[in-house]
């Protein structure tokens, strides 16, 4: 099962996407992380990235296809995947459509969550993550038993560093200009599906797993 999962910063992706792949064994593909990590790293990528990233701002294309090309090609994504905050420009789904017709895929359904705005802000603002095990947190919302110990594997918790509010709204922004037009581009294809993010996670799930088990 070939899926993309859609929808603004803080709309829950990443939490679903944890939630996921435990009970859909595809391996969970998010770019940011794939960013994060490059940062973290210091390569060269991260080196580029980071500008980018600091900034609210998308990683330029070509650049951002580069690294998902080459992960699509790698044989754990044989029975399928999870692409997670990829593609957000039209530029990168036309890629994507190239991309999987050379290896004989498509994309069977893209998942949509929507949330209201300033509850979308609230989330990103308040979002901390454990470092170790990458579990998602909410100051406001789901805060950790331990302040900055995850309560599942012990780890300490972070925030990043484009979650503050200032970055956060920019990157509504650029989600609204660039990515929200790819939903009609779903639509058309007749993959689309929309559901409200603003529940608990076991609610919007359940909707989830209803929509893959489906397919
Ligand atoms: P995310 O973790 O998905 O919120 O992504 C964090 C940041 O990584 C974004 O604000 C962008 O700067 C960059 N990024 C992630 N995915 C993409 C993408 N598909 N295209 C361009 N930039 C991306």
């Amino acid at each position: 099962m070939n899926v993309i999962l859609m929808g603004p910063p803080g709309a829950g992706k990443g939490t679903q996407a944890e939630i996921i792949k435990v009970a859909f064994p595809i391996p969970h593909i998010s770019t940011g992380d794939m960013f994060r990590e490059a940062v973290q790293n210091q390569t060269p990528l991260g080196k580029e990235a980071k500008k980018y990233m600091d900034e609210g701002k998308l990683v330029p294309d070509e650049v951002t296809i580069g690294i998902v090309e080459e992960r699509l090609a790698q044989a754990d994504c044989d029975q399928g995947f999870l692409l997670d905050g990829f593609p957000r420009t039209t530029i990168q789904a036309e890629a994507l459509d190239k991309v999987l017709e050379r290896l004989h895929k498509k994309i069977d359904t893209a998942i949509n969550i929507t949330v209201p705005t300033e509850l979308l802000v609230r989330r990103v603002v308040g979002r901390i993550s454990c470092k170790e095990c990458k579990a998602i947190y909410n100051l406001e919302f789901n805060p950790p038993s331990q302040t900055g110990v995850c309560d599942i594997c012990g780890g300490s918790l972070t925030q990043r560093s484009d979650d503050q509010e200032e970055t956060a709204r920019k990157r509504l922004e650029v989600y609204s200009e660039q990515t929200a037009p790819l939903l009609a581009y779903y639509e058309n294809k007749g993959v689309l599906h929309t559901l409200r993010g603003d529940r608990e996670t076991r609610e919007v799930f359940a909707d989830i797993k209803n929509i893959l088990e489906r397919l």
